[in-house]
């Protein structure tokens, strides 16, 4: 199918792209395309404009400064993914953008952009709540930070206005002792994930002092696993603490059946992901050290 018709504008500034999206409510960013234009073929989206940020300057480029790494929204998934210093302050981040599509789409998708997207089943989102990571929007006279936690409120829904820009995304260096880990289950590589889990694991004389799990595809946005979390605080990483965070994850994956998986297939990727993924991150931490 062919998008309805719509206007295109490529505004050179963010003030100038404000002002584009408070004329016009049915107007909408255009970033990397990679969702936007097939949702606009099928029809499920129909705006009026398009505002392409590609010519706004602000918006390109990232920087690891002190224990954050700032990420302009236009960034390209595959520059972040190939930054050796974003690598050193944060390898989880590489580690997961390895899963998302293939590098075809990562060359031209942007950060920004699938942080905006917001599908449950995306990966960066999923990583964004693990890390603890904020979102920076703007609209005309003014700009909010936003934690990922309350970022994300459904599928493809948002905490974002109309009027408003996702400018940057800030993503927290990795803490000392700490371990990282990211794994799916996806029908073929590049797919979206029917399940995923992001590990952090902070070690201190064997035993969790900080865990942080978050989890895409078995809900409807990436979700904090929270109980699975508590089970590990205090405990070594593995045995009866292991198994009752892997436990505690399969509440946690409430998508109903659909064509890709079951509800109760969804509860046994959660529950198998805590386990691998821990093991991971703990082995890690171990490395660090
Ligand atoms: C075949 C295929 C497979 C894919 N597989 C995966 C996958 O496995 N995992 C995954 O996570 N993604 C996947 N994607 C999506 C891909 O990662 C996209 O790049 C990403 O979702 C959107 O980024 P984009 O820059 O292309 O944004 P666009 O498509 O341009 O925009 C997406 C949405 O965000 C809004 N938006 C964009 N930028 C901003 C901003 N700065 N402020 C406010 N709103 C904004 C747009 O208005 C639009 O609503 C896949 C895409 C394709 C085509």
């Amino acid at each position: 199918m062919k998008p309805a018709l719509f206007a295109y504008v490529a505004p050179q500034s963010v003030e100038e792209a404000l002002e584009l999206l408070a004329s016009d409510e049915m107007a909408r960013p255009l970033a990397g395309g990679q969702s936007l234009i097939p949702t606009m073929n099928f029809r499920i989206a129909a705006p009026s404009a398009l505002v392409d940020l590609r010519r706004i300057g602000a918006l390109n480029g990232h920087a690891v400064e002190g224990d954050v790494i700032r990420v302009g929204a236009m960034t390209r998934q595959r520059d972040l993914e190939r930054d050796e210093a974003v690598q050193r302050a944060n390898p989880l981040i590489a580690e997961v953008l390895g899963n998302v599509a293939h590098i075809v789409i990562r060359n031209r998708g942007t950060v920004g952009g699938s942080i905006a997207h917001a599908d449950a089943a995306a990966e960066l989102p999923c990583m964004l709540v693990a890390t603890g990571g904020t979102v920076v929007a703007r609209r005309a006279g003014g700009e909010r930070t936003i934690a990922a936690e309350d970022f994300f409120l459904f599928h493809m829904t948002t905490a974002l206005e109309a009027v408003e820009l996702l400018t940057e995304v800030r993503i927290p260096a990795l803490p000392p002792h700490t371990g990282y880990a990211f794994q799916e289950v996806a029908r073929r590589h590049g797919d979206y994930a029917l399940a995923g889990v992001c590990a952090l694991v902070t070690l201190k004389d064997g035993v969790c002092s900080a865990v942080r799990l978050a989890a895409c595809g078995v809900a409807s946005k990436p979700t904090r696993l929270a109980e699975a979390e508590a089970a590990l605080l205090g405990a070594p990483p593995e045995g009866e603490a292991l198994a009752r965070a892997a436990e505690a994850a399969r509440d946690y994956a409430t998508a109903a059946d659909d064509r890709q998986a079951s509800t109760d297939y969804r509860r046994d990727l959660a529950s198998a992901l805590v386990r691998r993924t821990v093991t991971k991150a703990a082995d890690r931490a171990r490395e660090r050290a």
